[in-house]
C-alpha cells in the first residue's frame, strides 16, 4: 500500500490530454513558473474514494468540463481523466477501512508556453467519519460580494472550482479565531451563500433546501447527488435565496462536500443547532454506495 500515486498528463497541440504515466510523488514534478503555483490560473475536482473507489466521479467531470469553459482552457478528453483517476485511486491499495482522495488539476501551464499542465494526485487521509458524528459550529462571515456576481460579474469566475484558494484557507483561520470549525459566506446583500468548500443544505421538515446555484457560489456534487436521492426518497427539494434567519429557523443543517460528506452542523454563530444524525447516516450510506 502507497500513501499517495500520481499521474501525469500529456497534451497535443490544442491542449486536450492525450495520456498520462504514473510518476513518484515525492519527486519534483512542475516547474517554477508553472501558472498554477505562480498565479492560480487553473481548476481542480477532489474525488472522494470510498474502500478505494472513487464516489459519484460522473458529476465531477460534468463540473470539471464547466469550469475548464468558464476559464477558457483547452477542451479534454474526459475518458483519460477518468482512466488516470482510477489508475491512481487503485494505486493506492487502500485498506477498505482506510479513506482519501483524488485531486485532478488542469492549469494554463508554463508562463509563455501554449501546452496546459495536468496532473492526478492520490492520496490516503486521516478519517471523517469524527466529523459527521460530532458536527461543526460555523461562523457566518461576509463574502462582500451581492448573491448576483455571477451574472453581472462574471470575470469574478464565481461558479468555477479555480485553484486560488488563499480567501477560503482565509476564512477557516477566521473562524478559528472566532472559535469555530467552519464557515458559511454570506452575500453583501445578506443570502446565505456556500462554505469555503462545501454545500449548504437545510432541513424544513421534509423539505431539503441549499442555495440557488446561480447565487454565486460553486454548484456542489455532494448536494445535487442528495437532493436527487432525497427526491426519491419522500423529500421535497428546493434551490432558493436563504437567509440566515432560515438557517436559524431550519430544523436541521449540513455542509456538504465530496471528502466529508454530509457534515451536521451544530452551532451557528454560538447558537446550538439540532444535530438530524439518522439523515445524515443516510447520506453517508448513501454517498457511499456510488463508489465504483
Ligand atoms: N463549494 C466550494 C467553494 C467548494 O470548494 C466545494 C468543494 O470543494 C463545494 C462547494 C462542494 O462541492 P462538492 O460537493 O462537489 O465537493
Amino acid at each position: 500500500m502507497s500513501a499517495s500515486a500520481l499521474a501525469l498528463f500529456t497534451f497535443d497541440s490544442a491542449g486536450s490530454a492525450t495520456g498520462y504515466r504514473l510518476v513518484d510523488p515525492a519527486q519534483p514534478a512542475l516547474t517554477v513558473t508553472e501558472l498554477a503555483a505562480t498565479r492560480g490560473d487553473g481548476v481542480f475536482e477532489t474525488v472522494g474514494l470510498h474502500e478505494g473507489h472513487p464516489i459519484k466521479a460522473a458529476r465531477h467531470f460534468e463540473r470539471f468540463a464547466q469550469s475548464v469553459r468558464m476559464l477558457d482552457l483547452p477542451a479534454q478528453d474526459w475518458t483519460i481523466w477518468d482512466a488516470a483517476l482510477h489508475e491512481v485511486a487503485a494505486a493506492l491499495d487502500l485498506d477498505p477501512s482506510s479513506e482519501g482522495w483524488v485531486k485532478m488539476v488542469l492549469s494554463r501551464g508554463i508562463e509563455g508556453g501554449t501546452t496546459p499542465t495536468g496532473w492526478a494526485y492520490a492520496t490516503a487521509s486521516a478519517s471523517t467519519a469524527s466529523v459527521r458524528a460530532d458536527g461543526l459550529r460555523v461562523v457566518l462571515l461576509d463574502r462582500g460580494y451581492r448573491h448576483d456576481i455571477a451574472q453581472t460579474a462574471p470575470w469574478l469566475l464565481q461558479g468555477a472550482k479555480t485553484i486560488s484558494y488563499a480567501v477560503n484557507r482565509s476564512a477557516y483561520r477566521e473562524a478559528a479565531r472566532r472559535d469555530a470549525d467552519d464557515v458559511v459566506f454570506v452575500s453583501s446583500d445578506g443570502y446565505l451563500l456556500e462554505g469555503p468548500t462545501s454545500t449548504l443544505v437545510l432541513r424544513t421538515g421534509m423539505t431539503l433546501r441549499t442555495t440557488r446555484t446561480d447565487a454565486g457560489i460553486l454548484a456542489g456534487t455532494t448536494q445535487a447527488e442528495l437532493f436527487e436521492w432525497a427526491a426519491g426518497n419522500g423529500y421535497e427539494t428546493t434551490y432558493e435565496l436563504l437567509t440566515p434567519a432560515d438557517l436559524a429557523a431550519a430544523d436541521a443543517a449540513w455542509l456538504v462536500s465530496s471528502v466529508r460528506l454530509a457534515a451536521p452542523i451544530r452551532a451557528v454563530d454560538g447558537t446550538p443547532k439540532p444535530v438530524d444524525a439518522a439523515l445524515t447516516a443516510s447520506f453517508t450510506a448513501h454517498l457511499h454506495s456510488l463508489a465504483g
